[in-house]
């Protein structure tokens, strides 16, 4: 899918053939086996997988995922994801993922913890600060950042910050770290209402995925006046059309660790949840939940992509052939704001020197709303949906990168 859209930009930027391959194939990609003790005494070898796509502009960046999915294919699509991302948004970085397949919530928090470690030992001779620096993704959080982060520390014998973002606030991660994706996803969602002269007062919204990204998505969307009628996770779908409790939800979900058993009057069928009637629909979970059997019945006015890939190209042809009714933010512009507000933790621990939530938040606002601006005048001058525009600035900006540089020895 990856290398479809890649194929897609090449054909629109009249790319030749040869100079095709540089930007597409991954610059590394490493598999590593993971043995870990487990707390009933067995000893388990999990698979772990980074992907770096280019290290053309400096370091690479992007999340480490664990999921039972995770296969090498799907880390190097979202490392390519990854180049275009940072390259639009202007961030001096190459594109990267990791992941580990492997079920964190069947495992005790001490294997995550051994898993973690170990993975972090593995990529030694690969990450460094200035060659690449991970982040929480699917499956990880603060805690799993401060235990890869301490563990690059041990080695260099010394506190070294810089390795990892999205660590927590007392180890010298950002202000605003946490909640800059689902903050990034609000505000382009209020930005693109106004495009379409639609008021966010009472606009309605459904989200899927109720992580990290859609729980905090939600929660801003409703303080710019959205309400929030649909939400799912993996467990379980509710749907309100007086709007859903984002205060029980959350409590709940806090409780339990999933939405399951939340309410039996509002459950809906979760498939389904993605083509109800809604101004603004947010998919916030896995890759290609919206194909070519549903995207003729989305009936959404806009489609925020807090998910990285939610839609196939084959969705992306049936959306085109709708005639542009529905506004896409697509996922390399839509989910920006994590990375942006890593690179503003990495600038801040290379520097020593913290800023308040205030200065990161302004900022995180001014870079999303630059990069939207470029993407819509694009779309406009070339012609082209926003997802192709988005990714003809991200790879022209890479491709120039590299035809500078030239090609060693
Ligand atoms: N995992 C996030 C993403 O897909 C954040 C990456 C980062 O902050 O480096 O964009």
């Amino acid at each position: 899918m990856a290398c479809q859209q890649f194929d897609t930009v090449a054909d629109h930027l009249q790319m030749s053939e040869s100079e095709r391959p540089r930007l597409k194939y991954p610059k590394r990609s490493v598999i590593v086996s993971l043995p870990i003790n487990c707390e009933d005494g067995s000893t388990k070898v999990y698979t772990g997988f980074r992907v770096q796509h280019h290290l053309t502009l400096g370091p690479t960046k992007g999340g480490l995922r664990f999921h039972p999915d995770v296969t090498l294919g799907e880390v190097a699509a979202l490392a390519m994801w990854m180049s275009w991302k940072c390259a639009l948004t202007g961030l001096p970085y190459g594109g990267a993922k990791g992941g580990i397949a492997c079920d964190p919530h069947r495992m005790m928090p001490r294997e995550v913890e051994r898993l973690t470690r170990r993975y972090t030992q593995e990529m030694i001779p690969f990450i460094g600060p200035q060659i690449d620096v991970m982040a929480p993704d699917m499956g990880t959080n603060e805690q799993v950042m401060a235990w890869f982060m301490d563990t690059y520390s041990m080695y260099r014998g010394g506190a070294v910050p810089e390795i990892v973002t999205g660590k927590p606030v007392e180890l010298g991660g950002t202000l605003g770290r946490r909640e800059a994706t689902g903050r990034g996803v609000a505000f382009l969602v209020a930005r693109a209402l106004e495009r379409l002269g639609v008021k966010a007062g009472g606009a309605t919204a459904i989200v899927q995925g109720y992580g990290n990204v859609g729980a905090i998505a939600a929660r801003e969307m409703v303080s710019r006046g959205l309400k929030i009628i649909g939400v799912s996770d993996h467990t379980a779908a509710f749907h309100d059309p007086a709007g859903l409790d984002l205060d029980a939800l959350d409590a709940h979900a806090a409780k339990t660790g999933a939405l399951r058993g939340f309410s039996s009057e509002a459950l809906a069928d979760p498939a389904g949840l993605l083509t109800l009637k809604c101004d603004v629909l947010v998919p916030a979970a896995v890759e290609r939940v919206i194909d070519a059997r549903n995207a003729g019945e989305l009936k959404c006015r806009v489609l925020a992509e807090g998910a990285n890939g939610p839609t196939t190209p084959e969705a992306d042809l049936v959306l085109e052939r709708r005639g542009g009714d529905v506004f896409v933010i697509p996922d390399i512009l839509c989910n920006a704001g994590g990375v942006i507000v890593s690179y503003f933790e990495w600038v801040q621990d290379l520097q020593q020197y913290y800023w308040g939530e205030a200065e990161v938040n302004e900022r995180l606002y001014k870079a999303l709303d630059r990069s939207l601006g470029l993407v819509e005048a694009r779309a406009r001058k070339d012609g082209v949906s926003n997802r192709t525009a988005a990714m003809a600035i991200g790879v022209e900006r890479v491709r120039k990168a590299v035809g500078l540089r030239g090609l060693f020895p």
